[in-house]
């Protein structure tokens, strides 16, 4: 386990929390130990009358690379109190382990953020790759520096895109399937100009602008945000996004364990390093071509 502290940073100004995943050494990689300590930062700014608005931010460079595949403080084989009726998985043989711990971590943590009672900004900069488009998904608003960029490479893997399957609520399906197929970077005006951004920034304005929003935010009763949040989360389930995602969900583990049979590695042979070398070779390629 992790003897890393403070994973997670909290902090509450003029009726705005601010929840900060604080793994800058690691770009904000996500392990089981940043997951629930997001959950209780949350669950905090929701039980806090005082707090109108929360916004998610990532300490350093990058808004974050993704879950935690590689480094010393992964705890994938961790037990954990667990936050839905969900029995342990670490001990639990073949695709069980594994499924267990995602509806857990991934597909019911996000989705608990998704629907809290109040409204949430993420405030990204840099890379908001895989696990970390989860966390931006989850909340109401995103907003983005001009250097940011998102990226679902998860393909690479063989497995289709990260648990949180929202990708084409996100974006038009045919761009979904270019953003997957593809596993390239989408650029933050690129994600603006689809409308899964509300505004670009400078890196220097991100937090005057995010502030600026949640403040205004932040004057409209509480109650009213509520029932508008849950009418619009109703909708897009409406639409299909929850049905899609329990799908999705369902195929993510049948290409984990399809991984695990065929090489021994639920993820494809890839851990961080391999993944970003591969991201960060692809990247390179894609500017020497202008695009
Ligand atoms: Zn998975």
């Amino acid at each position: 386990m992790s003897d890393e502290q403070d994973v997670v940073l909290y902090e509450v100004k003029d009726a705005v929390a601010i929840i900060t995943m604080h793994r800058p050494r690691y770009n904000n990689v996500q392990n089981s130990k940043m997951t629930y300590a997001l959950d209780d930062a949350l669950y905090r700014a929701v039980d806090d009358d005082e707090v109108k608005v929360i916004v998610l931010a990532g300490h350093g460079k990058h808004f974050s690379a993704g879950h935690d595949i590689g480094t010393p403080g992964r705890d994938v084989d961790q037990r954990f109190e667990r936050r839905h009726l969900w029995y342990d998985h670490s001990n639990k043989p073949g695709g069980e382990f594994l499924y267990a711990r995602e509806q857990e971590v991934y597909l019911g943590m996000c989705r608990r953020w998704r629907d809290i009672p109040k409204p949430t900004i993420a405030m990204v900069q840099g890379a908001c790759v895989a696990g970390g488009l989860m966390l931006a998904w989850v909340c109401d608003l995103i907003v983005a520096t001009d250097d940011a960029f998102f990226q679902d490479p998860v393909v690479k893997m063989g497995i289709p895109g990260v648990e949180y399957f929202a990708h084409c609520y996100e974006m038009p399906p045919r761009i979904a399937k270019e953003f997957l197929f593809l596993g390239a970077r989408m650029s933050a005006q690129r994600a603006y100009e689809l409308g899964m951004v509300n505004r670009v920034v400078t890196r220097d304005a991100l937090r005057e602008t995010t502030m600026e929003m949640a403040q205004h935010i932040a004057q409209m009763p509480r109650l009213g945000l509520q029932l508008t949040k849950q009418v619009i989360n109703t909708a897009e389930d409406n639409m299909g996004k929850r049905s899609t995602m329990d799908m999705a969900f369902g195929y993510h583990h049948f290409a984990h364990v399809h991984n695990e049979i065929v090489s021994g590695d639920k993820l494809g042979g890839y851990d961080g390093k391999a993944m970003a070398q591969a991201n960060k070779a692809q990247a390179e390629q894609a500017k020497k071509k202008g695009q």
